[in-house]
């Protein structure tokens, strides 16, 4: 069967690296032959390296063919994620303790220390240390002929290469200090390898006669060329990927090993023309006090790394490779690009006055980070995280996170083809659980609406989505979905800390309904031999309705949470999402103060504990309103968290 369907792009800024990466891996999932179709010319679907050379822009119009037995599945996944503003993105917050890219706009003007180049600020941060050189020496290579005969086994050769150097990646992948961005750059240079446009050109050129090396080298150089060429800086980054893999596979063809980043020594800075995403996930990165290259940019992946790993990092280091190869030791700043080879003992000095500043302002943030956020009259007000994956752990964790006040699960599902499975669920619930323990990690089950599709699910068009079917409505409804989810939530809850909350709960027979559900969940693990734990159900207060009847809902929860995003926009009758009632959406309105008011006499009145997990949860000026009104836990984006510890503390 053959479909074709035209579809507008609407994923926002276009296919950029990493919106391409997810479309092919859905595409990959599909058996049809599938292709993007432009301007009469049919590009295969499954490569990621094709596509992203086609510079699809967002409102693109373009066509979709598929030909195969799922062509209409593949149809239907595909042409969503085109229409999907925030398809294939990662949505989560930034590490709030990454090092930050730092803008040219709002650098301090500072004095220049020498008369060397600057280059790009790429990762935040002051360094200084003994240079470690990681130059790659290039590979000069022959062409060899290949004999008619021979052609077969040349591509054999070439496909075991291609197989042992994404081996070695997929061994990269199981070390314990990898962080998920790592992984995410490990599986994109894995997927690089197996790229059908990228083989399809190496196998050709050997079919012609050309060796395995040389034609390997040869089709890496001319696509990376020809991504060299983009506009977009994003795809303009990932020749380095494409070269960095051909290199590998060459070597690999050759019987060699690349260098390695193995022995750098503690505390140097690693000097080089480009660092690929390959070796640096090889890196002790612990070791590294920061990097330096002459290639690069602050869109590059070894930027991305330096900044998720908090290293200085300074690319497009326009100096001379000669000098740099000379250079004992090194003095970058990743906020302006400085660089200073062998530095006078002056410039040491005030690098490392610069070091020091950067420690102390730390430090100050720290210091606040993991005090006890206690009112003078020694109520302890819970100051949790607000987190959206696994990945933002970290940040979480150093900037102080008392638990997590809430989990959003909706990325789980949105990020997929297919919904997450319960034993998958119960891994990421558990890993979370583990992280935070003994703190509190509250959970929030599925909220999810019309106005974000996920693949699996079919929604209604629904005039009113802010409205209609969504969260717990549509859960109690799909139960094929909720009852995995709960399942899974109770197996994680045997690490002890995880409470589950529903969302958009506006009448006490949906809370009574998860509770009949939850008994049957345990009932079902019991039978199973599945060992499950105590999780307290707890409400998250975000409607007129939780709000009038919180009396009701507070003697069968465990605990409220008040969602005052969308609490201020029921309570107002203003779509949050609608920029022109900015005025009226807000959080400080006395409505909503009211409702928030009412929801915690209800909650005392019923003797269980209330929070916020809200935006208004960070907000200076509400939060000392709050504490009067009872609330005893404020969860919020971990980059807040030291601000409110600082005025609960202040109270
Ligand atoms: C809220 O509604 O206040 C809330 C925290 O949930 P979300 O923003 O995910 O709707
Ligand atoms: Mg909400």
């Amino acid at each position: 069967m053959q479909i074709e369907r035209a579809v507008c792009v609407r994923v926002r800024d276009g296919l950029h690296a990493r919106p391409a990466t997810q479309f092919v891996k859905l595409a990959k999932s599909f058996q049809s032959d599938i292709e993007i179709v432009r301007d009469g010319q049919g590009v295969n679907a499954k490569s990621s390296v094709k596509l992203m050379l086609l510079g699809i822009k967002e409102n693109d119009e373009l066509v979709l063919r598929a030909s195969g037995e799922d062509a209409a599945t593949a149809m239907d996944a595909l042409s969503r994620f085109m229409e999907t503003p925030d398809a294939g993105l990662d949505v989560g917050a930034p590490d709030a303790h990454a090092s930050a890219a730092p803008s040219q706009e709002t650098r301090p003007p500072k004095p220049s220390l020498s008369e060397e180049p600057r280059g790009i600020p790429a990762s935040e941060g002051t360094a200084l240390g003994p240079v470690h050189h990681f130059f790659h020496d290039p590979l000069k290579v022959e062409r060899r002929q290949v004999h008619p005969d021979q052609i077969e086994a040349e591509i054999l050769r070439y496909e075991e290469a291609v197989a042992r150097t994404a081996l070695v990646l997929a061994e990269e992948r199981k070390r314990a200090d990898l962080k998920p961005e790592d992984l995410q750059i490990i599986n994109a240079l894995i997927d690089v390898a197996h790229d059908a446009e990228l083989v399809g050109q190496v196998k050709g050129r050997i079919g012609s006669g050309e060796d395995a090396v040389y034609a390997t080298l040869a089709a890496g150089d001319d696509l990376a060329r020809s991504f060299e060429a983009m506009s977009d800086p994003y795809i303009r980054a990932r020749a380095e990927d494409i070269r960095g893999i051909t290199r590998n596979v060459a070597l690999t063809l050759l019987g060699r090993r690349e260098a390695t980043l193995a022995d750098v020594a503690e505390g140097a800075i690693i000097v080089a023309e480009e660092i690929s995403a390959w070796d640096f996930a090889k890196a002790p990165i612990g070791r590294i006090a920061g990097l330096l290259c002459t290639k690069g940019s602050s869109t590059s992946h070894i930027a991305i790394m330096a900044r998720t790993h908090g290293l200085p990092a300074v690319l497009g280091y326009p100096g001379s490779v000669e000098a740099l190869r000379r250079a004992k030791t090194a003095a970058i700043d990743g906020h302006t690009g400085e660089v200073v080879l062998d530095p006078s003992e002056w410039v040491v000095a005030t690098f490392r006055a610069r070091i020091d500043k950067e420690a102390e302002a730390r430090a100050q943030l720290a210091r606040y980070s993991h005090m006890e956020p206690r009112t003078r009259d020694g109520t302890l007000i819970e100051v949790a995280a607000n987190l959206g994956s696994l990945s933002e752990i970290d940040a979480a964790l150093k900037a102080g996170a008392m638990g997590v006040g809430l989990f959003r699960t909706e990325l789980l599902f949105m990020e997929r083809k297919v919904l997450p499975t319960e034993d998958e669920q119960a891994d990421i619930y558990t890993e979370l659980a583990r992280a935070f323990a003994p703190h509190p990690v509250i959970v929030r089950t599925l909220d999810i609406g019309g106005d974000k599709p996920i693949a699996g699910i079919d929604f209604p068009e629904e005039a009113n989505p802010f409205l209609g079917w969504r969260g717990i409505r549509m859960c109690l409804d799909r139960l094929d979905i909720f009852r995995p989810q709960l399942k899974a939530l109770l197996r994680a809850a045997t690490v002890g800390n995880i409470k589950i909350m529903v969302p958009m709960i506006s009448d006490v027979s949906e809370l009574k309904a998860v509770k009949a559900l939850l008994d049957e969940c345990r009932m079902e693990l019991r039978n199973q031999g599945i060992p499950y734990g105590d999780a307290e159900l707890g409400v998250m207060m975000e409607t007129p309705a939780a709000a009038l009847g919180a009396d009701e809902l507070a003697a069968e929860a465990d605990f409220f949470s008040i969602g005052t995003n969308d609490l201020t926009q029921y309570i107002m009758a203003a779509d949050r999402l609608n920029a022109r009632l900015v005025n009226l959406n807000r959080a400080d309105h006395p409505a909503v103060m009211k409702a928030i008011d009412l929801i915690c006499q209800a909650a005392k009145g019923g003797g269980i504990w209330v929070g916020i997990c809200g935006e208004a949860a960070a907000r200076e000026d509400l939060i000392p309103e709050f504490v009067r009104m009872g609330v005893t836990e404020l969860s919020m984006s971990p980059a807040s968290i030291p601000r409110a510890k600082k005025r609960i503390i202040e109270l």
